[in-house]
């Protein structure tokens, strides 16, 4: 058993988008409110987290509780997806933390963060290293099973998780392998980006979403990364088809 909370489930810019007095971006529906995407799970033994956007401080800062990181899944090196690593300087009280993505990624956070990477390190920076994975290739951390697969975010190869064989986290998809496919069957939940209506290059669509979803038919689906064109949470919800919701920033899902 085990629990997934979502700590964002908005889109690069976040909801609301500065300056905008869109419906969405002025909703005073807390679920309208949407950070970068990111989740924290907590399996039998492990408790892993799923990209480290720029809102990371303030999605700590909202949790319940302080507690041991014992790993990072980073789908890749968009600053909305990395850009709060820095702030995981707490949470090194606990142990070193490994942050597991593809090479190129690893090589871009390398280079975005050499001060943490270097020999003399300087008190009080981030306690984290890199660890390399690879599409199909099945690593753990502690005795939860992580698999790897390949993901395209427009012409950018890269990865999404399947976690402890029953959770599937897939943003910024824009299409995926039929491999990819095969290896996200049968899972109890499936979290994958819907950005908006109208197509875009690089993000599925929510109707892209939707097939996509339909697919692979875990037992519930819920999107992420939204922008402020998706909608209303209350509106969208409704014309959704049963087993298929709409995330929101702090939502908890048990499997
Ligand atoms: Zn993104
Ligand atoms: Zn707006």
């Amino acid at each position: 058993m085990g629990r997934l909370r979502i700590l964002g489930s908005g889109t690069s810019t976040g909801v609301p988008e500065i300056g905008c007095t869109c419906p969405v971006c002025t909703s005073t529906d807390p679920r309208d409110n949407r950070l970068r995407a990111s989740s924290l799970l907590h399996t039998d033994d492990a408790v892993i987290l799923i990209d480290c956007g720029p809102d990371f401080r303030e999605q700590m800062l909202s949790a319940s509780s302080f507690e041991k990181i014992d790993g990072v899944l980073v789908t890749h090196e968009h600053y909305d997806h990395v850009g709060g690593l820095d702030d995981l300087r707490p949470f090194g009280r606990f142990a070193d933390i490994p942050i597991y993505s593809n090479a190129y990624t690893i090589a871009h956070l390398r280079a975005r963060m050499p001060y943490c990477f270097v020999d003399k390190v300087y008190p009080g920076i981030p306690r984290i290293y890199l660890q390399e994975v690879e599409a199909g290739q099945a690593f753990h951390i502690n005795r939860t099973e992580v698999l790897p697969l390949r993901v395209m975010h427009g012409r950018l190869p890269i990865l999404g998780y399947r976690i402890g064989g029953r959770v599937g986290y897939i943003t910024d998809m824009h299409t995926m392998p039929e491999e990819s496919y095969e290896q996200l069957k049968d899972l109890d939940v499936l979290v994958i980006n819907a950005l908006r209506p109208e197509p875009h290059p690089t993000h599925q669509n929510i109707s892209e979403a939707l097939k996509a979803a339909g697919r692979i038919g875990a037992k519930e689906t819920y999107f992420i990364h939204m922008s402020h064109h998706a909608g209303l949470h209350a509106d969208i919800e409704k014309q959704l088809p049963p087993h298929v919701h709409f995330a929101y920033d702090g939502l908890e899902i048990d499997f």
